[in-house]
């Protein structure tokens, strides 16, 4: 799972991090606004905290702008705040923020709400089995099925299978599939992924059946939930 920092205080994202990473997080920051929306496209997080109070664009017009993205509109957001109103909170939450933390905050309630966020949109991780559309994958009995036929997959397209049906209706970039399936820091060239989605598909559609699997131009692949 790979977290994404947007806040402009040095000392807060080094304090963010060390307790994401020690929770097992992966990762990554943005130190404004513009940043954060150029690394929300190029590398979509699991999840985004963000800062309310950054320069050029405020935390509450980049929630906006994430909700409004057709792509991007379903990633989870906990808004981070030292401004404890209450109508503060509810605007927050107006914006479509999932989640509301305000400073100072413990880092245990946090990790508890960043948990209990990504549960709520990924109902399916930690799962045995997971069906999405007519798609059902057994995790534990590497089997995979649609609409009732059994589908035979290769290991490397049931596990590229797997890393797209916990992520169902986001899109994924090459990279984070590249990362999530065949490992970080191991070299594979990025068509690869193409080679594999190609497979899967033909592997998962039939004559008649809808391709689940999206391509998103420039961007990567999205498997929808219908
Ligand atoms: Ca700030």
């Amino acid at each position: 799972m790979n977290i994404l920092i947007v806040e402009d205080e040095p000392s807060m994202v080094e304090l963010l991090r060390y307790n994401l990473e020690s929770e097992g997080f992966q990762v990554s920051s943005a130190s404004d606004g513009e940043e954060a929306m150029l690394s929300i496209q190029e590398q979509t997080p699991d999840m985004v905290l963000l800062d309310w109070m950054l320069p050029k664009l405020s935390g509450i017009e980049i929630c906006r702008r994430i909700r409004r993205d057709q792509d991007f509109r379903n990633l989870p957001v906990i808004m981070i705040t030292a401004r404890a109103e209450e109508t503060d909170r509810v605007r927050g939450l107006d914006v479509g923020a999932d989640d509301y933390v305000s400073k100072p905050f413990s880092p245990a309630e946090l990790m508890a709400r960043i948990r209990a966020v990504l549960r709520r949109h990924n109902p399916n991780l930690g799962q045995d089995t997971i069906t999405v559309a007519d798609v059902t994958i057994d995790l534990v009995a590497y089997k995979v099925s649609r609409a009732g036929r059994d589908v035979h997959l290769g290991p490397t397209e049931f596990k590229l299978l797997k890393f797209f049906m916990e992520r169902a209706g986001r899109v994924l970039t090459r990279e984070q599939l590249l990362d999530g399936v065949w490992g970080q820091g191991v070299y594979v060239e990025d068509r690869t992924v193409d080679v594999h989605i190609r497979r899967l598909r033909k592997a998962l559609n039939e004559a008649g059946d809808i391709d689940l699997i999206r391509t998103v131009r420039a961007v990567g692949y999205c498997f929808e939930k219908s």
